[in-house]
């Protein structure tokens, strides 16, 4: 069951208007120039890499952010964007985005309780302008999905503010829901992380929202033990399935550029020892944070009868078909 997708993703800069508690990215100050921006697509191009997925900082702040759209859209690649979606509050700037054929458009929104999106992003004006921005992208019906983590902000209400977005942007494509990375997170802000016996409360019901409204949803950094019958839903799942490729380019103190595979990290890391007897390992990848965040014993070995595997990788097969 070997699927082949080459997808890269590029950082223009590490430069942003938010200052996330839970940044996995957050402002250093580095930044590409044109040229170099360009050697990165080239690369791209010449590698047979279909996909881009602009990210950050925040990319669309990059003073090189339309002439880039506009070279990748020479060459034919499919663009995604991960934003924060405040500079498209700007109708003009949205219009414009659009006819350099950005096509899909990630906005990262934590609540729809304004005061604690805001509190989340240390920005009292971020929800305000995300929504605009929102609003302006699904009028000319590109595709919209919102970037959500699961934090101990947000966790006890998590289904409720799935169905509030879902009804206020019925034209949305869906969700992606992530489990915070912890490795970027200062010891001051740990209590933002969720426990996994909380998240274990809210992600099949919020799984279960999103579905009945016949909207997309992945999750991201959830192990399946907490997720059983839509594992299938777990970005997991083509990373470790699919022969899909990664290409990074990270601007971090040592620039991080080149693929990234499953085997880029070792069993040791991947796994611990419950996992070790688990019918899920072949589908489950890891987590950051063991021993620290969590605990060996949030790991629930898995054990699967025949039809539940049969009927697992039917599901797997389907989704990676169609999905
Ligand atoms: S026990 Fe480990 S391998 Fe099994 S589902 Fe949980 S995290 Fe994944």
């Amino acid at each position: 069951m070997k699927l082949t997708k080459k997808t890269a993703y590029l950082q223009l800069h590490r430069i942003c208007d938010q200052d996330c508690i839970f940044c996995a990215q957050p402002t250093n100050g580095k930044y590409l120039n044109f040229w170099e921006i360009t050697q990165q697509i080239d690369y791209y191009h010449t590698e047979w890499y279909t996909d881009i997925i602009f990210s950050g900082g925040e990319p669309s702040m990059s003073p090189y952010f339309f002439e880039t759209l506009k070279y990748c859209r020479e060459l034919g690649l499919e663009m995604r964007i991960l934003t924060n979606g405040h500079m498209f509050e700007d109708k003009e700037f949205a219009k414009k985005s659009l006819e350099e054929w950005l096509h899909s458009y990630h906005i990262s929104l934590h609540s729809h309780i304004e005061r604690i999106h805001d509190t989340m992003v240390k920005k009292e004006w971020s929800y305000k302008r995300s929504l605009r921005a929102m609003n302006n992208i699904l009028l000319y019906w590109w595709e919209l999905t919102i970037n959500i983590t699961i934090n101990n902000y947000n966790v006890s209400y998590f289904p409720k503010t799935i169905l509030f977005f879902l009804k206020m942007f019925p034209d949305l494509k869906g969700f992606i829901i992530n489990n915070l990375e912890t490795s970027q997170i200062t010891s001051k802000y740990y209590g933002v992380i969720a426990s996994l016996g909380d998240i274990k409360k809210i992600i099949i019901p919020a799984i279960e929202y999103i579905q009945s409204y016949d909207k997309d949803v992945r999750i991201e950094r959830v192990p399946m033990c907490y997720m059983r019958w839509y594992e299938h839903l777990s970005t997991d799942v083509e990373y470790s399935l699919m022969d899909e490729v990664k290409y990074l380019h990270y601007l971090d103190d040592n620039t991080i550029s080149g693929e990234l595979t499953r085997d880029t990290f070792s069993a040791d890391y991947t796994y611990w020892d419950n996992c070790n007897s688990c019918d899920l390992k072949w589908i489950c990848a890891w987590l950051d944070g063991i021993g620290k965040h969590y605990s060996q014993d949030d790991f629930i070995s898995q054990s699967l009868s025949q039809t539940e595997l049969r009927d697992l990788q039917n599901n797997i097969s389907h989704f990676l078909k169609t999905g």
